[in-house]
């Protein structure tokens, strides 16, 4: 059923979906099947971790940590909004997931249980591509609007490939019996939203919304600007003799209106006592006798 991203197919969907993709040297034969002599699917599942750390794309792709050989995802997401390719077949990330929890995402189930070991385990390695997240870990750091923005359009990408829908979507903490608290921590923002926190819940929500979408599609921009200032350079003279300030600022308009109306009427004014000096000028001119 759902064999397993080629890494051709993998570069295709990506940037159809808009991520911009790099490819680890290697990536396309670094794997972990030959080693265990367990081969990468069927998938059923995408689970999303965070690194616990900065710059760790090379740990992740290729040296791997203590006890557990690169590679630890199909994809290394940095902080950047750049995806890194690290794998396309068996990556060490998932670890033994709960049963209970593993079938929420397989069956694609609109709610999701806490992990309960009781259940029995399974091989998430088996089963789940994996994607790591730059991120520190400590419910404190922030992911970037970037790296959220990519990180939902990867997910949605791979969904959609395999005509899941965003219930295939998990987290390592939705599914690991050994206590993992990824991901977590706070998001700068995500097309018109601010800053909020990372949840499993929201992000299935921003896939699912994406879903509905063409692989092309962008979510709402940035908060709009605000609106135009008074001393723009967009404002024209016209503008200002049309009175079409803002309220605060209409009395200074009403001032400038109403010394143009005064300056026309002294303008005439003296225009009129011009006329009256020509005049008088030559009934003088007249009286004066000939010489
Ligand atoms: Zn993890």
């Amino acid at each position: 059923m759902a064999t397993p991203l080629t890494p051709d197919q993998w570069l295709r969907i990506l940037r159809a979906e808009g991520v911009r993709v790099e490819e680890y040297p290697g990536w396309r034969t670094r794997e972990r099947d030959a080693a265990t002599g367990k081969a990468f699917g069927p998938v059923r599942m995408f689970l999303n971790h965070h690194t616990a750390g900065r710059n760790a794309r090379d740990v992740v792709a290729k040296n791997g940590v203590a006890g557990l050989p690169a590679p630890l995802a199909h994809v290394y997401l940095a902080r950047s909004g750049v995806a890194t390719m690290c794998s396309a077949g068996r990556a060490n990330h998932a670890g033994p997931m709960a049963v209970n929890a593993y079938a929420s995402f397989r069956d694609e189930k609109s709610t999701h249980p806490a992990p309960s070991k009781a259940s029995g385990t399974v091989d998430g390695n088996d089963v789940a591509y994996g994607l790591e997240a730059e991120n520190l870990g400590d419910g404190k750091d922030t992911y970037t609007r970037e790296q959220y923005d990519a990180w939902v359009r990867i997910n949605a990408a791979v969904c959609r490939f395999h005509g899941w829908t965003a219930e295939s979507v998990g987290c390592h903490k939705e599914t690991s019996v050994e206590g993992k608290v990824d991901p977590r921590g706070p998001v700068e923002g995500y097309g018109s939203r601010g800053r909020f926190e990372f949840t499993p819940a929201r992000f299935r929500a921003d896939v699912a919304e994406r879903l509905k979408h063409p692989a092309s599609w962008s979510p709402g921009s940035k908060p709009a600007p605000n609106p135009p200032k008074e001393n723009d350079m967009a404002l024209t003279p016209y503008d200002v003799w049309a009175y079409k300030g803002r309220a605060e600022t209409r009395d200074a308009y009403a001032y400038l209106r109403s010394t143009e109306a005064r300056l026309v009427e002294l303008t005439g004014q003296v225009a009129e006592l011009n006329a009256t000096v020509a005049r008088l000028a030559e009934q003088l001119a007249d009286t004066t006798p000939q010489g």
